[in-house]
């Protein structure tokens, strides 16, 4: 028993778990993209602003002195625009800021976050930290050219986007916490569903299991109801039923092998001997009427002779049918032995009893005989012992069997009582 809920909460643990998981996961690859794809943008916006900055000092620079492309123009723009510190695009990081405004405005080291050439190789901006100029640097693909109305007037290579810490984290930090309460939502939203899910789903394992269970103590019969999915489970549900209403069957089979006699179909003496206790000791309880009545075939040895033994057993059946359909629910019919048959009418008194006894005693008499065999005649003869609060069984077997044996004496065809 508890070994099946232990299952049972970890299965449903199991589910609950996986859809957390999934679902976590997916928004942890939606957070990761959308934090990638701001950063790009942001690094994006962040060249964007570069280029146009420093194309648009090129610009007044040409039109204030109307000369570029040289080594001169290049060594005076280089001067005049110092990007190192002067640069205020407000897209250097305030770290570098400080440490630049501190320091010599061409001290080596502090390298310059891009490359800036004319259209003719001449450098724009210090590279490396070393304050050398040199001439016709090799343009690369990595370089992206600088255009004042379609004309290239120079060209430029990011090393390294400056530094977005602060513009990014007053970027980042509503969708940040956006996240924050997005994943507290979907770990409860998870939580919930697979909470529910699993239910669902244990739910009729639940029922499945209950239904093995029983099936394995012996309690047959019971059916899965309500359980009409096409899945695996449905699938397995509608086998445990085909199976239960199996074993029912073959449960009901055998039982009433071990029960009732295979000729008569009467319930057979074993059975009889462990309910008549019963009978008697619920009857003495409750201070009930009992009636045990002993029926014998009267000469029924000359049947088997005069007919045959097979007729002998047809006429047992059919006495044994009478007999059953005779007796109230609740009564009892089984053979005693031989072609002895012995009843136990409950909740019925003497009068009571000879009115049931005597009907089926007539119907025996009165039936047709001849359609087993032309020439066949069946009496029987019955002894009756009706007790209130009967207290033994023995003694109200022997009173009956003496009733049985004054019917006989008294020419058979009779009830009698005491
Ligand atoms: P009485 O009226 O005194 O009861 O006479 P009776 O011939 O019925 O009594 P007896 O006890 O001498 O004979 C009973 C016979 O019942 C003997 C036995 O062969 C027969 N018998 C017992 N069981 C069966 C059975 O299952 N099938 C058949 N065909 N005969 C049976
Ligand atoms: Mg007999
Ligand atoms: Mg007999």
């Amino acid at each position: 028993m508890s070994r099946k809920i232990v299952s049972f909460i970890s299965l449903q643990y199991k589910i609950s778990l996986l859809v957390i998981s999934s679902c976590l996961m997916v928004l942890i690859a939606i957070t990761v993209f959308e934090y990638l794809y701001i950063s790009t943008r942001i690094n994006y916006e962040a060249e964007n602003r570069l280029i146009s900055e420093v194309t648009g000092k090129i610009h007044s620079y040409i039109q204030d002195r109307d000369k570029w492309g040289t080594r001169e123009s290049a060594l005076d723009f280089t001067q005049k625009h110092d990007f190192y510190i002067r640069f205020e695009s407000g897209l250097l990081n305030s770290e570098r800021r400080t440490q630049q405004s501190e320091g010599n405005e061409h001290t080596p080291g502090l390298n310059p976050y891009f490359h800036l050439v004319d259209y003719n190789g001449n450098i724009l901006s210090l590279y490396d930290g070393s304050p050398e100029v040199k001439e016709n640097i090799i343009i690369t693909r990595s370089y992206t050219s600088l255009k004042i109305d379609d004309e290239v007037v120079g060209y430029i290579r990011i090393f390294e986007i400056p530094s977005l810490a602060e513009e990014k984290s007053i970027l980042l930090e509503p969708i940040i916490a956006a996240m924050k309460v997005g994943f507290l939502t979907t770990v409860l939203i998870a939580l919930g569903i697979g909470i529910v899910s699993g239910k669902r789903i244990t739910h009729p394992l639940r029922q499945l299991t209950d239904i093995a269970d029983s099936l394995k103590d012996g309690l047959k019969g019971q059916q899965i109801t309500n359980l009409d999915s096409r899945d695996e489970i449905g699938i397995l549900a509608r086998a445990l039923n085909a199976m239960s209403l199996e074993l029912e069957i073959k449960h009901t089979e055998v039982r009433n092998l071990a029960i009732r006699d295979g000729l008569t179909g009467l319930y057979n003496r074993r059975f009889f001997d462990e309910q008549i206790r019963v009978m008697i000791s619920n009857a003495h309880r409750y201070n009930h009427y009992l009636t045990l009545v002993l029926g014998d075939v009267d000469h029924f040895k000359q049947v088997n002779d005069s007919f045959s033994h097979s007729i002998g057993d047809r006429v047992l059946k059919q006495i044994s049918n009478i007999i059953q359909e005779g007796v109230r629910e609740g009564d009892l019919a089984a053979r005693y032995g031989g072609e002895e048959i012995v009843l136990v009418l409950s909740e019925s008194d003497n009068a009571e009893s000879l009115i049931i006894i005597e009907r089926i005693r007539k119907q025996i008499e009165s039936f047709n005989w001849g359609s087993i065999a032309v020439g066949l005649s069946v009496t029987m003869s019955f002894g009756l012992c009706a007790q209130n609060s009967p207290e033994s069984y023995d003694l109200m077997i022997e009173e009956a069997d003496k009733r049985l044996y004054d019917a006989k004496k008294m020419g058979r065809n009779r009830t009698s009582s005491s």
